[in-house]
């Protein structure tokens, strides 16, 4: 007779981990623990859940799906909840992004996304532009054409980095100079590019590191201008976390792609889009075959996914969640802001609901304290790198922000005192 399986947990040396917090609900901005403690999650489970947990709206809108349709193949099928989901989208997006791809994962979204932008160079006869341009400090996601795609600093890749197809690295250039720099460059390379891929605004997983609104549009106009097919990475920024719905909506220029996936069901269910223009998808247009996007998942706009992802919508529409984010915004400056005068704090970075704190230097053994600090003040925060964080639900309410924040103040102070007055 087997004992209990062992649970592979993500990023973890499961040697060396500690036992996991076991979590047996979930409520508003709440995680209630097994053995009863309340936590305020100041992650909103990797950014996901931005109306709260166990919203009733989602939950509703779930108990009805779940009543007569959960799931059918999109093989050659197709229903209501991922035809009014995609309308509902592409309304809300720029006027060219119109064509909605559906899978399960940030990762695979991403990855469609490539492929997408690959093919349309082979199918014009192109196939040698089949290289991408991305950025330091981005992330995309743990599948293999991703990981090509994300830093290699970030400390998830380096064993396959001798596996992965040959990307050009480049630096988020921030003002005319740098621009002027990597258009230089770009006159010289782009007859090998298929692309170039970011996340607009904040680079999440990479540390929360910003770029301001001008210099993504040039950067992103600079792009176009040499052809290359532009991908946005919108799965963290997506759905009001940097204070607009999408991170684009602050831009004035318009990406060949968009990939949404995290907060796009509410954190219910899994589930991603891609979503192309008019350009792109009519280049896989024609009597050949093999000019057909050849990618599609199991579940793919899987139905009770898409009816979380709807109701989502509603709750966009009918409360009012980017004022609440403008709210989060104004508490974390005030509260968050201060820690800039404190050793060993480098710097204090703020947009929509993401406040972050970079440290002097990677936490390394600190991290588990952290944790377990942010444990001891009631809060679930997940420090990684040099920073610590908070991404919490856009509609926390004052009290809950309040406790995350004074937790992120008192225990950086208490590093401080330990690690720089000694
Ligand atoms: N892109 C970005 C910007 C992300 O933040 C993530 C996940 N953290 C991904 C892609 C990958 O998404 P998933 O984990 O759903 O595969």
């Amino acid at each position: 007779m087997k004992q209990n399986a062992t649970v592979w947990l993500p990023y973890a040396q499961m040697q060396t981990i500690h036992t996991p917090f076991e979590v047996s609900a979930t409520k508003g901005s709440k995680l209630i623990l097994k053995d009863g403690r309340l936590l305020v999650d100041g992650i909103a489970s990797w950014w996901t859940s931005v109306h709260g947990y166990n919203h009733p709206h989602i939950i509703n809108a779930l108990r009805e799906q779940s009543e007569h349709l959960n799931h059918v193949m999109l093989g050659g099928l197709i229903h209501e909840q991922a035809t009014t989901l995609a309308t509902r989208l592409t309304r809300l997006l720029p006027d060219s992004l119109d064509y909605v791809f559906y899978s399960e994962s940030g990762s695979v979204a991403v990855e469609v996304a490539m492929k997408m932008a690959l093919q349309y160079w082979i199918n014009k006869d192109q196939q040698q532009k089949q290289h991408f341009v991305y950025f330091e400090n981005g992330y995309h996601g743990d599948t293999f054409f991703t990981m090509s795609v994300s830093d290699p600093q970030d400390g998830l890749h380096p064993p396959f980095s001798h596996l992965l197809p040959k990307q050009s690295l480049q630096k988020i250039p921030r003002n005319e100079q740098e621009l002027a720099v990597f258009e230089q460059w770009l006159s010289q390379h782009h007859a090998s590019l298929a692309g170039m891929i970011i996340e607009p605004l904040v680079q999440g997983a990479g540390g929360m590191k910003m770029v301001d609104a001008s210099a993504l549009s040039a950067l992103i106009s600079v792009c176009q201008k040499y052809d290359l097919l532009v991908i946005v990475d919108e799965i963290f920024t997506g759905f009001g976390r940097t204070g607009t719905l999408f991170a684009i909506d602050q831009i004035n220029v318009v990406p060949d792609i968009i990939c949404l996936s995290k907060a796009l069901s509410a954190g219910a269910l899994p589930l991603a889009a891609t979503i192309a223009n008019k350009k792109i998808f009519d280049a896989f247009l024609g009597n050949d075959f093999n000019k057909a996007l050849m990618h599609g998942t199991t579940f793919m706009g899987n139905a009770l996914a898409c009816a979380c992802a709807n109701a989502s919508l509603d709750l966009f529409e009918q409360e009012p969640r980017l004022a609440q984010v403008a709210d989060i915004e104004g508490v974390l400056k005030k509260e968050l802001m201060p820690l800039q005068e404190v050793a060993g704090v480098k710097e204090v970075r703020i947009k929509g609901a993401i406040g972050a704190v970079q440290l002097a230097y990677h936490l390394a053994e600190d991290l588990n304290w952290f944790k377990q600090s942010f444990i001891e003040q009631g809060v679930w925060c997940r420090p990684f790198g040099d920073i610590v964080y908070t991404t919490p639900a856009l509609n926390i309410s004052l009290d809950e922000l309040l406790q995350i924040t004074t937790a992120m103040v008192k225990l950086i102070k208490i590093w401080s005192i330990e690690r720089f007055h000694k």
